[in-house]
């Protein structure tokens, strides 16, 4: 049995989780959220599977006074002493060529890391700050790094090649990276399991942020998220794939800075930008009931960027077993879920109306005689890093039946 803490370090928020691992099965014991670090009103909020909630609102200058909090709330409610802590898993966002699977942490790769990062210069600060921290305060303990990207290094070279003079991909680096990665492969994972065979699946993470991505036989062969994750479908409020000469069109005509078309791709666009204002699903399907014509067109947009991309990786993948939904909006929206559906019959996909109303658990959404099937699978990243944490440092394989609690 071994105690593991997953961090997921963002710029203003850090989201942690305490895990105890058993050799086939593992629980979550602790889950926080520290917010607003850096800024005002900052707090940590942690709950626990058997123990009250304790919530603290105190100065959080950085990410080093947050987890030297957190580990002092821990070691007064779940753990005895910390060093009953084994090791501590990292969720990192980018992994760039350097990183196809899951690491220990040591200088060598902290040097990757550092490298890597450059290539996420809105978040990349942010991964690092969380390791360098655990570093500080406690240095003897293992860490481990878990990339976003890692799953997508399979994808075969026609995939990630950009056509631009390949001195940008030789030199600079400019390639299809895609993210989510530890999503798509949980979910395809469950899916495996579930159908009892690894064939050709489309994975749709339908959160704030959204991609899809085909897998084959568990392995990635193309994402629609590039080489940031702006790139792809659109999303609650980024732009996804749009002509690249827009950018520069606005910047010219419209006398707006780098900066400013950046946050209106990444932060007034998607649902939000096409609807007047709402990037939540739940409040535009209300709209939508109630014949507001702008979040009609928005949703109509988004249903309609992703049957475009399922339809190319149907042909990329020579045919479909399998639909995955994943993430807020795969795994609640049933509205979404319908209307991505009724446009994919040609694809053998029959949606079984009852079972689509579930939400937010596991489940076989298509009918029975459904040539391909769709599934709702709510997405786990803390488990794979918990998982991936475990295997390195114990150094051996997870039994087969290993289960979530
Ligand atoms: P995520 O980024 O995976 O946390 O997903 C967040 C998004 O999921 C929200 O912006 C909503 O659009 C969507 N969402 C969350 N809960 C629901 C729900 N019950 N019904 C429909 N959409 C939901």
């Amino acid at each position: 049995m071994e105690k593991i803490l997953v961090l997921n370090s963002g710029s203003s928020t850090l989201k942690c989780q305490l895990f105890t691992m058993y050799d086939d099965y593992c629980e979550v014991i602790a889950k926080g959220l520290a917010e607003r670090i850096g800024l005002s009103d900052s707090r940590i909020t942690i709950t626990f599977k058997d123990h009250p909630p304790v919530i603290r609102h105190l100065p959080l200058p950085d990410h080093e006074v947050v987890l030297k909090e957190v580990l002092d709330i821990l070691q007064h409610t779940v753990l005895h002493d910390i060093s009953e802590l084994s090791a501590v898993g990292h969720r990192l966002g980018h992994g760039g060529e350097f990183f196809n699977r899951s690491v220990i942490i040591d200088e060598q790769v902290m040097q990757k890391i550092n490298d890597t990062m450059e290539l996420l210069p809105l978040h990349g600060a942010a991964f690092v700050h969380g390791i360098n921290a655990i570093t500080h305060l406690l240095p003897k303990i293992s860490q481990v790094a878990v990339f976003d990207t890692a799953f997508h290094q399979t994808m075969p070279k026609e995939a990630y090649l950009y056509s631009l003079p390949s001195e940008q991909y030789e030199k600079h680096r400019i390639r299809r990276y895609g993210f989510h990665g530890t999503s798509h492969r949980y979910v395809s994972e469950m899916a495996a399991d579930i159908l009892g065979f690894n064939g050709r699946f489309i994975s749709c993470h339908l959160g704030n942020g959204a991609s899809v991505t085909a897998i084959r036989d568990g392995q990635s062969v193309d994402t629609s998220m590039g080489f940031t994750p702006a790139a792809g479908i659109m999303m609650g409020t980024r732009c996804g794939d749009i002509d690249p000469y827009i950018p520069l069109y606005i910047m010219k005509h419209q006398n707006k800075t780098a900066d400013e078309v950046n946050a209106m791709m990444n932060k007034e666009s998607g649902l939000f930008g096409a609807s007047g204002g709402f990037s939540d699903v739940r409040d535009l399907e209300k709209r939508c009931l109630q014949g507001d014509s702008k979040a009609i067109t928005a949703v109509d947009m988004y249903v309609y960027n992703i049957i475009k991309y399922i339809g190319a990786y149907a042909a990329v993948l020579d045919g479909i077993d399998a639909l995955i939904f994943t993430a807020g909006i795969g795994e609640n929206s049933s509205f979404i879920r319908k209307k991505i559906c009724d446009r994919l019959g040609y694809l053998g996909i029959k949606l079984d109306e009852n079972a689509n109303h579930r939400r937010g658990e596991r489940a076989v959404v298509s009918t029975p005689d459904s040539p391909v099937k769709v599934l709702v699978i709510p997405t786990n990243e803390e488990y794979i890093i918990a998982r991936d944490t475990y295997d390195l440092i114990a150094n051996r394989r997870r039994k087969k039946s290993f289960r979530v609690a």
